[in-house]
């Protein structure tokens, strides 16, 4: 459906007024700049904090002090079991089957742990191919993971550049990659939505491209889960890892997640880095000598569940299970199609600032970033004062995240009266 947007206050009400998920604003907390209520455009970096999740920490911490050890069977939500309790919503979420997936550790490290079952080289095939620029915790990870395997950087790690004077990468030119270094990639991974870009990758394409030329493909879902439609399972991903602070809204340092393609579960014995809390529930507390994993992507747990953590996650995947991914998606599709068509009209021909985010909603979630072609800083810090909330980047560039489960079309109509005032 596509939406004869105009660029009035009214109009901006009047969408705000016909959205179904109006009400879920009321379910945060909105941080305030100079004692008011900021316009959060940040949820890419931290998402808010439900008004839910002291509830569910304070549950745990009651417990606790109530029951101390004997929590782990007899808590409201017994901890020895905590991991269950996500594992259906995030299935939703990231389009999987519940035993595909697991919230654990934090993301790098869990982007660790699957690299040693999934990144297996050998001496003709052992390059990694991804896209150049990728969040610097993955190019530490990239990296050392391969000197870990006694190979070099240099010359194992393949990374795929936007054409000239483009700033994002083309699927074709992702496939025919793909395909040239057929022989020699033993993983292909990618960001789901690139984190300074803001463009969603095709997974599915991607996925396809990669196994078929012999490799492993992984995706870094920190930007798109919570903020995409991701079929994890149905496009046959191999692995994939997430945080849960960014869209997500579990708060800062949240536990993380995994998704294992249960084709993957057929693996004898895959290699991976184990500890107790991957070994079978049944037997896990005999402590015995002998590592048996757990059926499906709870074999690759390692330590207990933090607690406090998991129940602030767990109060933030009610809200998106209430809302449903497919609304929210649906709403953000709007949202920052609106954001974008106040930035074209006021620039149409991008004297002062150039949108490097795709412009088709497919090829993007709800982040549009934007390089801004003179004085970024002082424009970025005039934001800041101004009560809006966003994030630099260098050595131009300016994020912007409408959220659709607590931004509102007014608040992207006003943003752009004070974006427009400071040029
Ligand atoms: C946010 C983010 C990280 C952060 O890693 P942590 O292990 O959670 O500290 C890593 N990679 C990507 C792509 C990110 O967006």
């Amino acid at each position: 459906m596509k939406i004869a947007f105009e660029n009035n206050l009214r109009f901006a009400k009047t969408l705000d007024r016909s959205d179904h998920l109006q009400s879920y604003r009321s379910k945060f907390f909105i941080p305030e700049i100079n004692g008011k209520k900021s316009i959060y455009f940040s949820g890419n970096s931290l998402g808010l904090q439900p008004k839910t999740t002291g509830k569910f920490i304070n549950q745990e911490l009651a417990d606790w002090a109530k029951l101390g050890v004997e929590g782990h069977e007899h808590a409201e939500r017994p901890w020895l079991y905590y991991h269950k309790l996500s594992k259906k919503i995030l299935a939703e979420i990231v389009g999987a089957k519940p035993t595909e997936v697991v919230a654990m550790n934090q993301l790098t490290v869990n982007l660790h742990l699957m690299m040693v079952t999934f990144y297996r080289p050998n001496s003709s095939r052992y390059k990694i191919l991804t896209e150049a620029g990728a969040f610097s915790s993955d190019q530490y990870a990239f990296e050392s993971q391969i000197k870990f395997h006694g190979l070099n950087a240099e010359d194992a790690l393949i990374e795929l550049k936007p054409r000239e004077n483009e700033f994002t990468l083309r699927t074709e030119d992702i496939l025919t990659a793909i395909e040239e270094n057929a022989n020699e990639i033993a993983l292909v991974i990618f960001g789901g939505v690139q984190y300074y870009t803001g463009q969603f990758f095709d997974l599915k394409k991607i996925t396809e491209a990669g196994q078929k030329a012999g490799a492993v493909v992984g995706f870094d879902l920190a930007h798109a889960v919570g903020n995409v439609d991701l079929h994890l399972h149905h496009h046959n991903v191999d692995f994939a890892v997430w945080c849960s602070y960014k869209y997500l809204n579990s708060g800062p340092g949240g536990i993380a997640g995994v998704f294992v393609h249960e084709r993957n579960f057929k693996q004898t014995d895959p290699l991976r880095f184990a500890g107790w809390w991957g070994h079978q529930e049944s037997a896990r507390f005999e402590m015995k000598k002998g590592f048996k994993p757990m059926d499906g992507a709870d074999g690759w747990q390692v330590s207990n569940v933090p607690v406090l953590q998991a129940a602030a996650h767990l109060a933030s995947l009610e809200i998106f299970h209430a809302a449903g991914m497919k609304a929210l998606r649906n709403k953000s599709i709007v949202l920052t199609g609106y954001l974008e068509f106040l930035l074209k009209e006021n620039d149409p021909l991008e004297k002062y600032y150039k949108i490097i985010t795709p412009s088709g909603a497919a090829d993007r979630g709800c982040q549009l970033s934007l390089y801004i072609k003179r004085n970024g800083q002082k424009i970025f810090t005039g934001l800041t004062k101004k009560g809006i909330s966003l994030d630099w980047r260098e050595p131009n560039v300016i994020r912007l995240a409408p959220v659709p489960l607590y931004n509102t079309f007014e608040e992207v109509y006003r943003f752009m009266e004070i974006f427009k005032s400071l040029f």
